[in-house]
């Protein structure tokens, strides 16, 4: 494996008073739900917001910036990331549920947990998040959704720090809600959300959490994939067409295309990142030539392809 050039001595000296953890050329495949992927040319876990704050008012301007959650979204390339890649982690790890069935959640908080804690407090609302396997932060960049409630839908604001480190506040209207997209600028990361349920029943919302977990549990892989590959097209669903296409089970190298759900790829166990992205491009010209329809990929790729 290649490495880049280790920019954690300048960093240090330019940020004596850091907290957080900082580590050069620090593999990501063990972090993503692909399992694939180069290093982070330098891997930053904040203590804390202050820190965090701290690490961005003295990142040179010149540094790319990257930040991941739980990447269950995401394909890092095989040849790493450039700059610094932050990870969120403990310190943006606490839900608190407020008043008028609110709940605060850190980004780094997994929805399923956030649905956990709005269940035990007879939240309701907030059971769709117990499906997706991402953090609050991905949510929030993604607009994650599932079983009829998006991220759109129960978010009050958004928390978070621009690339320079100064503290936002995003109010609903502000992040650009789409489908699976927020207009909020691709350096602004992510600290926290308070979120809207409602006042319900804590068994009736476990119920409904269990039926989510089954079906899920029966229509898609959980292992080694990165959810959703392509958005659907509008009146679309993207499955179908990859279907239609001919490409269920197809695979390039180590990757396939699962015959669970045409609209997940997944690692058999040998990918690459070039693997998984090749498969993709595969599917998406495949779709292209047999019913004209131009896939968008949902998933998030970072990084640079291995050097050959
Ligand atoms: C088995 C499986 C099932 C899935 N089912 C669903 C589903 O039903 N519905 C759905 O919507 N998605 C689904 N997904 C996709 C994924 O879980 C969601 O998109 C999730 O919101 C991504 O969160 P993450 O923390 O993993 O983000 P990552 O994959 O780490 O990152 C995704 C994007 O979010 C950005 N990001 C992450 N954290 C932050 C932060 N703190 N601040 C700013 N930007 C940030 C990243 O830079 C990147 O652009 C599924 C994935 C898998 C593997």
């Amino acid at each position: 494996m290649t490495a880049f050039p280790d920019i954690t001595p300048d960093l240090k000296s330019r940020m004596p008073g850091l907290r957080g953890r900082l580590t050069a050329n620090q593999t990501l495949d063990p972090f993503t739900w692909f399992r694939v992927g180069g290093p982070a040319q330098v891997l930053f876990v904040p203590e804390n917001f202050d820190d965090l704050a701290y690490f961005l008012q003295n990142l040179p301007d010149d540094i790319p910036l990257t930040v991941i959650g739980a990447a269950s979204n995401m394909i890092v390339r095989d040849g790493g990331v450039p700059g610094a890649v932050v990870r969120m982690g403990r310190g943006f790890n606490e839900a608190t549920i407020q008043d008028g069935y609110r709940v605060m959640a850190g980004s780094a908080m997994l929805d399923v947990m956030v649905a956990r804690a709005a269940q035990k407090a007879s939240i309701a609302g907030l059971a769709f998040l117990s499906g997706i396997p991402g953090t609050i932060g991905g949510a929030l960049r993604m607009n994650a959704g599932a079983y009829g409630g998006e991220t759109k839908d129960v978010l009050i604001e958004a928390y978070g720090l621009d690339r320079q480190g100064n503290a936002r506040t995003y109010g609903n209207a502000e992040m650009g809600f789409s489908y699976r997209h927020s207009g909020i600028p691709d350096d602004v990361i992510f600290t926290g959300a308070l979120l809207q349920g409602r006042a319900g029943n804590p068994e009736e919302i476990a119920a409904e959490m269990a039926e989510i977990k089954a079906k899920r549990e029966a229509s898609q892989p959980r292992n080694r994939t990165g959810g959703s590959t392509f958005k659907n097209p509008p009146g679309q669903n993207a499955w179908k067409l990859i279907d239609e296409a001919g490409m269920r089970g197809h695979s390039v190298g180590g990757a396939q295309v699962s015959e669970l759900h045409c609209n997940f790829l997944i690692n058999l166990g040998n990918a690459t990142a070039a693997d998984i992205e090749t498969l993709g491009e595969t599917v998406r010209a495949r779709v292209k030539a047999h019913s004209g329809i131009e896939l968008e990929w949902e998933i998030k790729r970072i990084g640079i392809g291995r050097k050959s």
